[in-house]
């Protein structure tokens, strides 16, 4: 159990460890300002988490990881394996912007948009509807087995159930398509059923469980016992991080306004235990910071608004900093710390930029021979035998010249003037340099292979070497 607070008056905010006994959690639903803000934020989420897959660019699904041939598009650019940097700056920028935002603002991600919090919101507002609010809910748990109980418990399961599928669902449209996933259908037994191949089956089964289990079964736990980002956040905070706190000083001794109670014997906590009631992982903030705590300031909106029922001060619950609450000074909003997670998430997102912006979609890749470092030819030259892959990374087709950059006495042969290559296909085209042994320097010769798709808008060139070795 987690410790009863110390007095914290002049001390730090004490910190508590997580309580591992805890049953499940079911918060009273409030409102106030920072619950619109959520709710705005987390519903713009869950909307653009939904409907992005069905967005279309260039008559294809606009945002597509298509891992089966291992094309990946994001509107007008297209990935490939060999493109694997792009996905680790996209991860490395993100858990930057993550620790700027967690150094400045506290766990504003857990609270506001992070999709564990987001769906266990969700299937929360489930049992609200079928059930009622926190006290009826709380009742009914308690309740004996009977037909009554059974048929409401189904009725939840089964919007879970169906909240999960759709979930599931718009995870795999992502990989798949939405095409794959909702377009091909079969008859079995006289009745339409999914054509789907057996990855798109397995995935559809793993995501479908995954979000009952954690939105319906795990909830707080999975925020309280399993994410890390809740352990390590203290790693993260220093005294001026916003952090949700009970302001000691100004609510104890708490207490009941009973008959004859002296206004001055009492802080301004009235004890109605509002903050503990609407707590979406049942933690009383009045004890300190704690790690269970997601700082989703549904405490604040539940104490503000009995502080207005009550007539006093809003703001015994409030955002602010340990500076400010423990030490009584100004909080330093711009701090070294800031300053380099803002330096370093400006410089990477630039380097990633100008790298996507500097990417040519057009990929070259030259391989010798490795069984003969060169031949005579029938025609009495020295060859030089590549297989040269050439890759179109555009959404549209294009037809590619290969050349060789003048050489004195080289010459390149290809098979074909020029190569028709359709969006994203790739083709390995042997080639060969041939040289008249009279003509060149003999040892090895760097050489210059040029790609240029033929309306001029994309060129690239490698390095590879041509040599007489084994000829002279
Ligand atoms: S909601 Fe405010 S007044 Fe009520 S118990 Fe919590 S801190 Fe005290
Ligand atoms: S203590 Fe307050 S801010 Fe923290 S999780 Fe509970 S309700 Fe949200």
């Amino acid at each position: 159990m987690s410790a009863p607070a110390s007095n914290p008056i002049n001390h730090k905010i004490p910190v508590h460890e997580v309580d591992a006994t805890k049953k499940h959690v079911h918060p009273r639903f409030t409102d106030g300002f920072y619950q619109r803000i959520r709710v705005v934020t987390m519903y713009a989420l869950l909307v653009a988490f939904l409907v992005l897959p069905w967005l279309q660019y260039d008559g294809r699904q606009a945002i597509w990881f298509d891992v089966p041939s291992q094309h990946y598009y994001i509107f007008g650019v297209t990935l490939f394996p060999q493109d694997f940097f792009y996905l680790a700056a996209f991860f490395i920028i993100a858990a930057f912007a993550l620790f700027m935002v967690t150094v400045y603002a506290g766990r504003v991600w857990c609270g506001y948009a992070c999709p564990q919090t987001i769906w266990v919101h969700l299937f929360q507002h489930v049992e609200k509807w079928v059930l009622g609010e926190r006290n009826q809910r709380i009742k009914f748990d308690k309740e004996p087995y009977s037909a009554k109980k059974i048929a409401k418990k189904s009725l939840i399961w089964m919007i879970w159930f169906v909240l999960s599928v759709i979930t599931a669902a718009t995870f795999v449209s992502y990989v798949s398509g939405t095409q794959t996933l909702y377009g091909s259908w079969q008859s079995l037994g006289g009745l339409p059923f999914p054509n789907w191949p057996t990855w798109v089956w397995i995935s559809m089964f793993i995501f479908t469980f995954a979000t009952y289990a954690n939105a319906a079964y795990m909830r707080e736990f999975m925020c309280t016992h399993i994410c890390p980002y809740g352990r390590f956040q203290s790693v993260m905070f220093d005294k001026d991080t916003l952090i949700v706190s009970y302001d000691y000083n100004r609510g104890e001794p708490r207490g009941h306004r009973k008959k004859g109670t002296h206004p001055d014997d009492l802080g301004d906590c009235v004890e109605c235990t509002m903050c503990v009631q609407v707590c979406p992982t049942g933690i009383d903030i009045r004890d300190g910071l704690q790690v269970e705590c997601i700082q989703c300031a549904a405490c604040i909106d539940a104490c503000n608004d009995i502080m207005d029922k009550v007539g006093y001060p809003r703001g015994l619950i409030r955002y602010t900093t340990e500076r400010q609450l423990v030490e009584n000074e100004p909080s330093k909003y711009l701090r070294p710390r800031l300053f380099a997670y803002i330096f370093l998430l400006t410089a990477l997102i630039g380097v990633v930029a100008y790298t996507l912006l500097d990417r040519v979609p057009l990929e070259m890749d030259i391989r010798r021979d490795r069984n003969q470092l060169s031949s005579l030819n029938s025609e009495g030259l020295i060859e030089n035998s590549y297989i040269v892959k050439i890759t179109n990374k555009t959404q549209q087709p294009h037809d590619y010249k290969l050349t060789l950059s003048a050489t004195q006495g080289l010459d390149l042969r290809t098979r074909f003037p020029s190569l028709p290559l359709d969006a994203g296909e790739s083709y390995e085209m042997p080639v060969s340099i041939v040289a008249d042994p009279k003509l060149v320097q003999h040892g090895e010769l760097p050489v210059e292979f040029n790609v240029d798709s033929q309306d001029g808008t994309y060129h690239i060139t490698k390095s590879n070497v041509f040599t007489t070795q084994g000829q002279d």
